[in-house]
């Protein structure tokens, strides 16, 4: 796998993935028909119909700090793509111990599947010595009995752990994780989800999490038929496209395939992404 590696001022992103599965547009641009999807998607879609997505984390240096932004699919469920994050983190030389700061933009079960690990029985925080940042938006609602009984184990076993532990930070708004790093809420894939915005030396960037899984979320402003909340998810993605090519801020994106960083830009008058 290559590295991808980007600097916005003084701060370093580096793409690190856990996996890659085969996604199907139905699933992932709600109401829109193939006729429209299939010619938009062009060389991105396969023979059998399907497209790649990647669960991309992204780690990041920042002020003297190692911050990991979301912790992929994991490997508590076999036969379930992803597991590889560890093993690329210790490629880049960041061992657990070496993560300061865990930062999940939403809680998803592609985005927390590393945040614990069964030792003797118990889950415990992966990264022993990492401050594990959520929205308390987003950790109010998925921590809620009802949506742990519908959700299933992912909460059980990778975010209800957290629940008294001091590493726990729960986020209000734009919260400040560095001097660098803040959090900028974007609400609509999931009530709470959080991306990442980077300043620095007048240079901007936005780790988006899921406000897109592919490059027309932003450029069609699609929405994603797993959008917990749709009319929110298109008011952030027009939102924030709009911002994006206001700033010419870099994009980070972890779904998409096969390189994670670009910047979404005006050509013709007309939305377009542009891969670095
Ligand atoms: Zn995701």
């Amino acid at each position: 796998m290559t590295t991808e590696r980007v600097t916005v001022g003084s701060v370093e992103i580096v793409s690190v993935a856990d996996g890659v599965m085969r996604a199907q547009p139905a699933f992932l641009f709600s109401g829109i028909p193939p006729e429209m999807y299939t010619p938009a998607l062009g060389d991105d879609l396969a023979d059998d119909g399907t497209f790649a997505v990647k669960f991309g984390s992204f780690l990041v240096r920042s002020s003297g700090r190692t911050v990991l932004v979301d912790t992929g699919m994991g490997n508590k469920n076999p036969g379930s793509p992803g597991g590889q994050l560890l093993i690329n983190l210790r490629r880049l030389g960041v061992r657990p111990e070496d993560v300061d700061v865990v930062v999940n933009t939403h809680l998803h079960v592609d985005h927390v599947g590393w945040n614990c690990t069964e030792r003797d029985g118990a889950y415990l925080p992966t990264f022993p010595n990492a401050q594990y940042w959520v929205s308390r938006t987003e950790w109010e609602f998925w921590t809620d009995p009802e949506i742990v009984a519908e959700e299933g184990e992912h909460i059980v076993r990778d975010v209800l752990p957290l629940k008294d532990s001091p590493q726990l930070r729960l986020a209000e708004g734009e919260a400040a994780i560095t001097p660098e790093l803040s959090l900028l809420p974007t609400p609509g894939h999931t009530p709470g989800h959080c991306s990442l915005a980077v300043a620095s030396a007048g240079e901007r960037a936005v780790i988006l999490g899921d406000v897109a899984h592919h490059p027309l979320h932003l450029v069609r402003l699609w929405i994603a038929a797993i959008d917990e909340l749709p009319r929110v998810s298109r008011r952030t993605k027009r939102a924030l496209a709009e911002r994006l090519i206001q700033e010419q801020a870099l994009v980070a994106a972890g779904h998409f395939t096969p390189g994670s960083f670009g910047r979404l830009v005006l050509a013709n008058g007309r939305r377009a992404w542009q891969p670095l």
